[in-house]
């Protein structure tokens, strides 16, 4: 028999470590999906090696993998938690809705809730060098390449510093981090393609003696063990101790796309104040939400919007079905 839940959980990176904890306080029946090797592999949190812009974390390695491991621990050592989260280690690959609420399919096995919350997360897009992703890892492994200007810009300061990308949102990082940081030398390497940066964006970059090179990038200059020194172009090098990676997003949204879920023009998910999409009963949380700050302390107040929500539903109807059988 297909087991049934009040709540599917489906994600137990940062945003999900924060529903799953809400929901076993509030003591909805759920079954929280965490993700199998390869949907690990692919989301963010495992690219954050230290948080410094929230308290409580600074001494933590591996910060978010961290606090996931201590709020399933922390369920599993309280029985009248743990009686009410069943937790599983695979993916979800389908999802349907159905007249009580949604069919879940991980490895072969299907669950039925009435509700789900999605936090499957978004990814950087990583920059190609001589057409592969690869030399990038050990210098974003040692934190000498960043991909959040909120989480990590001040890991720059007196440091030179790349900007690789092509839009207005890179030119504005540049321009954001010589404004906060005054970085002794700021570049924008747009790799091969056409800076597309406003008419201001390229005004500010010019006041502030910023240059954008437009040569696709080929090699990263340094030891991978031990320090990063720049970027090689055909005619230059370019020196820099740290460098920023804006590309934008792949967002991981393909069980909402299964439901037909609205999505905005970047494929971020599309939800009220209360993280409820526009299919009734499927919530979102976390990075792959529109219009939301990519930050843990943000997705952690999104989940506790959502299960609180879920749940205030899931009482009222109780409370119906008591009067009604008055
Ligand atoms: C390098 C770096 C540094 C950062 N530093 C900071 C910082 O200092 N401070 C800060 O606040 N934020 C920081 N962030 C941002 C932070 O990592 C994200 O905001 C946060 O992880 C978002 O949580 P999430 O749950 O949306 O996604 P994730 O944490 O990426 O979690 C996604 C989860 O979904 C699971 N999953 C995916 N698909 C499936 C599926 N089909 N079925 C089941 N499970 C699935 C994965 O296994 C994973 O557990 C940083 C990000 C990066 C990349």
């Amino acid at each position: 028999m297909t087991a049934s839940y009040d709540l599917a959980i489906i994600g137990g990176g940062g945003a999900g470590q924060m529903a799953i904890l809400r929901a076993a306080l509030n003591q909805l029946n759920s079954v929280v999906f965490l993700g199998d090797a390869k949907a690990k592999k692919r989301s963010r949190h495992i690219w954050v090696h230290n948080v410094e812009n929230i308290p409580g974390m600074f001494d933590l390695k591996n910060p978010i993998s961290h606090t996931e491991k201590e709020v399933l621990n922390f369920i599993a050592s309280r029985n009248e938690l743990s009686d009410k989260v069943k937790t599983v280690k695979q993916s979800v690959t389908k999802i349907q809705k159905i007249e009580a609420g949604f069919s879940l399919e991980a490895a072969g096995t299907t669950y039925q809730a009435r509700y789900v919350v999605l936090c499957t997360g978004t990814m950087d897009v990583q920059p190609h060098i001589q057409g592969s992703i690869e030399p990038v890892f050990p210098y974003a492994n040692r934190g000498d390449i960043l991909y959040c200007i909120r989480c990590d810009g001040h890991k720059t300061i007196g440091k030179t510093c790349a900007v690789i990308g092509h839009s207005t949102s890179a030119g504005w990082v540049a321009l954001t981090l010589k404004e906060r940081y005054q970085n002794p030398k700021i570049y924008v390497l747009s790799n091969g393609r056409p800076f597309e940066g406003s008419m201001e964006v390229r005004e500010l970059l010019d006041l502030y003696n910023i240059e954008v090179f437009e040569d696709p990038i080929l090699g990263i200059n340094g030891d991978p063990k031990s320090h990063m020194e720049g970027f090689q172009l055909a005619e230059q090098s370019i020196a820099a101790e740290r460098a920023f990676v804006v590309l934008g997003s792949i967002v991981h949204n393909d069980l909402a796309r299964q439901l037909g879920v609205e999505l905005d023009e970047r494929e971020h998910i599309l939800t009220n104040a209360k993280c409820e999409s526009n299919v009734p009963g499927f919530y979102a949380v976390g990075d792959l939400v529109s219009g939301k700050k990519k930050q843990v302390y943000t997705a952690w107040d999104m989940a506790v919007d959502a299960v609180d929500d879920i749940d205030g539903k899931l009482r009222t109807q109780r409370r119906k079905e008591l009067l009604d059988k008055k």
